[in-house]
């Protein structure tokens, strides 16, 4: 999962940011809402963390032309503002959440998992699709009760999959939620993460639709 972690307090960020990479999200630093707004109208995220004291203006400001424009990822206003007239404010331009500084790292992490979550219309922190599961807290896999060793790499590539089964998603969406921007992954990367996936979870899991992407199957297809 990407983050658009959009803050001008330089320590602040590389706190957070390393929080972030090491509960294995992806993430991306705007130190202004210019660069933020130009992010998020070019780039894909799972979820964005705003401040709202920015040097070029209230990040409340900024969401709220985001959502007048249709832009609807989950937003977490973190701020040190903590009056109740400026957790209004946010709610009202249109953010999802709300946590005031000084403040936990893993709570921002629970929040924002939880937010995704919600965007994929999950409720349980465990997802389970058929007799794969996947804790989003701790990143635990197992089938069938059983734990499976995955790489960091081959988890976030499940995990979207999971998050977003049983729908189809194409390659693009993939690279895009999945892969770091400098990492620029061909549809050749995907295909051999998918084969070492479907080589330890069972090759049926992953239906490739020709020209569309890939499905995550809950059940063995009949006839094979
Ligand atoms: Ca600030």
């Amino acid at each position: 999962m990407k983050c658009l972690l959009v803050e001008d307090d330089q320590a602040l960020a590389r706190e957070l940011s390393q929080a972030l990479c090491d509960g294995d999200w992806l993430v991306e630093h705007a130190e202004s809402g210019q660069k933020a707004d130009f992010l998020v109208r070019t780039e894909t995220y799972d979820t964005l963390i705003l401040d709202v004291g920015l040097p070029d203006g209230d990040g409340t400001r900024w969401l709220a032309s985001w959502r007048d424009d249709g832009i609807d990822l989950p937003v977490l206003i973190l701020t040190a503002r903590e009056r109740w007239a400026d957790k209004a404010a946010g709610f009202t331009a249109g953010a999802d959440d709300y946590v005031t500084k000084p403040f936990e790292s893993a709570e921002v992490l629970f929040r924002l998992r939880a937010l995704v979550r919600r965007s994929h219309g999950h409720a349980h922190p465990v997802l389970k699709v058929g007799e794969l599961s996947l804790d989003t807290h701790t990143q635990h896999v197992t089938l069938a009760g059983r734990p499976v060793g995955l790489t960091a790499q081959e988890t976030r590539l499940l995990g979207y999959l999971m998050h977003a089964a049983p729908r189809v998603v194409s390659r693009s969406e993939l690279a895009e939620h999945v892969y770091d921007r400098d990492q620029e992954p061909d549809s050749n990367v995907i295909d051999v993460q998918i084969s070492r996936l479907r080589r330890k979870l069972g090759a049926w899991r992953f239906a490739t639709l020709r020209g569309q992407g890939y499905r995550l199957l809950a059940d063995e297809p009949d006839g094979q």
